[in-house]
């Protein structure tokens, strides 16, 4: 039986393992760090707590064919996720995203239905048709002051840029309400956790007999050689011995504080913090379904302090996506050496340098694991249709 490599084994590698061990491949997956799960690791720390060690995970989608898959190997924990933005002059945590109680508190107003926030919104709004980055998106449509005090300082912390400098992709993630729904995606038709934690779930994923996993293994420029293919979710650039220069990623540093188990700032397990220090937001695992695993008295909450991927080992979190588009051009160059090399394939969101959330990671290699087996005359078994794009 032929071997394949897999780098890495977060959800892509984990993903393009099963499926190719179910189709009779041999597959050797190795990972740099000493744990299975990627940025989606997670852990019961000494406070009985479990934390998303790689920051806050809450899984949402619309794609029903990344749920049926997952569900073959755990089942979700019920949970819409919700933040409050902290407001100092108001010393509360508001809605995020926008809502007509977020504008409501802001303004002073008592806007009674979604009509007058559209009309409100219309007023405050600046009329840019076409909005070149994430400046002009926002304004276009909540206008300056919603802009200044929930994204400006945000934005600034989080990725080392003005708006101006950002795509407006990259607040385009968040949606805008007229009405009182104060849910984080409230127009994904699933949203949960899964039971037993990521940890466990990817390790159900690479549970296969035909699955080898290599733990503190780096990848080595030799190691392909003895594989029929490899699937590569290392940056792509590190790959290539950053020959053409080091994508930008931005990356966090976790600040842990062990508080009562009866602490609370606001009402939501993530807080957004809208001043100018240093943190962006902090989570409150124990507000999360099945993240309190024993009783104790205290609890862990952790604080997020954006920086630099140099500035924290290398440990790259985000690709950067500026209005310029200057990373993701970086990373087609990049890309053309890639689709030179036959037996590779670079895969996840450091290997394709794309803002992924994690069903769409999954419903990526889903496809490009599909793709590959197809070329070689193994369609997806009867089993699997139902995840199959094709
Ligand atoms: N953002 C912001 N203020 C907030 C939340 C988000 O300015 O309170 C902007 C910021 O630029 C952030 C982007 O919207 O990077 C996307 O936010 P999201 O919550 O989706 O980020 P993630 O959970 O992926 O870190």
């Amino acid at each position: 039986m032929t071997a394949i490599l897999v780098v890495g084994a977060g959800f892509a590698g984990a993903v393009h393992a099963r499926e190719l061990a179910e189709r009779g491949w041999r597959v050797e997956v190795i990972d740099r760090r000493p744990h299975i799960a990627g940025n989606a690791f997670d852990m019961v720390d000494s406070t009985g707590v479990r934390r998303h060690v790689y920051g806050p995970h809450l899984f949402h989608t619309s794609n029903d064919r990344v749920v049926d898959w997952l569900r073959r190997f755990t089942d979700f924990l019920p949970y819409e996720h919700r933040v409050g933005a902290y407001v100092a002059e108001l010393g509360r945590c508001v809605p995020l995203p926008v809502n007509r109680t977020t504008i409501n508190a802001v303004f002073g107003e008592t806007l009674a239905d979604a009509a007058a926030v559209q009309d409100f919104l219309a007023r405050i709004a600046l009329p840019i048709a076409a909005p070149a980055n994430a400046a002009e998106y926002l304004h276009a449509r909540i206008g300056t002051r919603l802009t200044d005090l929930f994204f400006r300082p945000y934005t600034r912390k989080m990725w080392g840029l003005e708006l101006e400098q950002m795509a407006a992709a990259v607040v385009a993630r968040i949606p805008l309400r007229f009405d009182t729904d104060d849910r984080y995606f409230p127009t994904e038709t699933h949203q949960g956790l899964p039971k037993g934690g990521y940890t466990e779930l990817i390790g159900r994923i690479l549970d296969h007999p035909n699955i080898r996993v290599s733990l503190a293994t780096a990848f080595d420029q030799a190691m392909p050689k003895g594989f029929a293919f490899c699937f590569n979710s290392m940056p792509i650039d590190e790959y290539f011995g950053f020959a053409l220069g080091p994508l930008p990623y931005r990356s966090l540093r976790f600040h842990h504080r062990a508080e009562p188990r009866g602490y609370r700032l606001g009402t939501t397990a993530q807080v957004n913090f809208t001043d100018d220090g240093i943190y962006t937001r902090q989570s409150d695992w124990s507000l999360l379904p099945g993240h309190v695993l024993a009783a104790g008295p205290l609890k862990t909450v952790t604080l997020e302090e954006p920086c630099a991927d140099h500035e924290n080992g290398m440990e790259r979190y985000y690709p950067v996506k500026t209005s310029d588009g200057a990373p993701e051009k970086l990373y087609a160059r990049y890309r053309t050496l890639a689709q030179a090399e036959p037996k590779i394939q670079f895969i996840g969101r450091c290997g394709t340098y794309r803002y992924l959330d994690m069903d769409q990671v999954i419903n990526q290699s889903l496809q490009s694991v599909r793709a590959w087996l197809a070329e070689r005359g193994q369609a997806a078994s009867a089993r699997n249709t139902h995840a199959d794009d094709r």
